[in-house]
């Protein structure tokens, strides 16, 4: 399918922001948006790069009412030496396809969909930030847009790619956050829908999120929803521990969000020979080894962060102090390892980074 490009003209630029050290995250848009329409019987037509705008949309499409929405999350970086690289995007949009399937979806072509996302990056390509550790977030969504209100999935939907600088997670270095360990409400269950990107799974953590952080909490600690008894996830990340010289991390039982980061960090500590264990860990183990001196660091990993090193879990009332309250040594060095890789400023041993321009 061909993409059709339509430019923004001078009244539809927005003016760039002038700060990239006030960038923060998700509320800064570039002038262009790719956007392709499906329809059953015919298959996905329309593929367009136009000039940022809102959409319309029918009142009654089914996406607002049912919740048939799946998104990605990653990220453009500019290198130090001005070029833009790409990390392992196509697995997002193979992830992106399984959760399409799962929400009954139609899947994207992949090697299209990459296609737009880099003439969409390249066409705006003065909005990605040079100050380092900032990055061009990248968002690909798709949406049901069917009017009609009887439970059946639509017939029609809407996939667009909206692109935004962003600035680096961490201002003042990499703060250690404090984590209250979630026994009452859940994120996701084996079965429902905890391992696509879907809006409901995150419309379902808000409440547990603001409850936390009213209690003085950055991030919730997941347990999973049966036993509440087995560590999850943490906040919209993976989690990690490291327990004597075990990292682990929880199994892909389809509960987890199957991270791309979790990935290239099982990877990487694989690579670096250290004992790597996809395991079901239950938090009294993790309690037992924090008191005991045994948990050496704990952290969350994400595009958004890279790498969120956890300084105090706090369950059932009792705070355990982790790595001292700061960034562990393991933690510090899976940052700088995949930073390193996303910004082509280090050798890629695995091939994840394509440079674009
Ligand atoms: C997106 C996401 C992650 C992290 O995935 P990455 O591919 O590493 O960015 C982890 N957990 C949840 C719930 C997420 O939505």
């Amino acid at each position: 399918m061909e993409i059709k490009v339509m430019q923004a003209d001078e009244s539809q630029q927005k003016p760039k922001p002038t700060d990239e050290f006030d960038l923060g995250f998700g509320d800064i848009l570039t002038d262009h948006m790719f956007s392709m329409e499906y329809e059953s019987g015919k298959g996905w037509f329309d593929a367009r790069i136009e000039p940022y705008r809102n959409i319309s949309i029918d009142p009654a499409a089914m996406g607002l009412h049912y919740g048939q929405e799946i998104f990605e999350g990653l990220k453009a970086y500019r290198g130090k030496d001005g070029a833009i690289y790409l990390f392992r995007a196509r697995v997002n949009f193979e992830r992106f396809n399984r959760s399409a399937k799962r929400l009954c979806m139609p899947e994207v072509d992949i090697d299209l969909a990459m296609e737009a996302m880099k003439e969409l990056i390249l066409l705006d390509k003065d909005w990605v930030p040079r100050t380092h550790g900032t990055s061009l977030y990248i968002r690909p969504t798709m949406v049901a847009t069917e009017p009609h209100l009887g439970v059946r999935p639509s017939n029609a939907y809407l996939f667009f790619i909206i692109i935004g600088p962003v600035g680096a997670y961490y201002k003042e270095g990499l703060n250690p956050v404090k984590i209250y360990v979630e026994d009452f409400y859940v994120r996701a269950t084996v079965g429902g829908t905890g391992e696509a990107k879907t809006a409901g799974n995150y419309a379902a953590s808000l409440l547990a999120a603001e409850e936390a952080k009213k209690k003085g909490f950055t991030q919730v600690l997941w347990l999973d929803a049966v036993e509440r008894k087995y560590v999850e996830e943490v906040g919209t990340m993976n989690m990690f521990f490291l327990i004597d010289d075990e990292v682990i991390t929880a199994p892909l039982t389809g509960s987890i969000l199957p991270g791309i980061t979790r990935d290239s960090v099982i990877r990487i500590v694989k690579d670096w020979g250290m004992k790597v264990s996809e395991r079901s860990l239950s938090i009294d183990e993790v309690i037992e080894a924090a008191k005991g001196g045994r948990l050496k660091e704990a952290f969350g990993t994400g595009t958004a962060a890279v790498i969120s090193p956890v300084g105090q879990i706090t369950y059932k009332g009792e705070d355990h102090i982790v790595a001292g309250g700061k960034m562990g040594e393991l933690s510090q060095r899976l940052y700088d390892e995949i930073v390193a890789i996303q910004y082509g400023e280090k050798s890629d041993p695995h091939g994840w980074v394509e440079r674009i321009d």
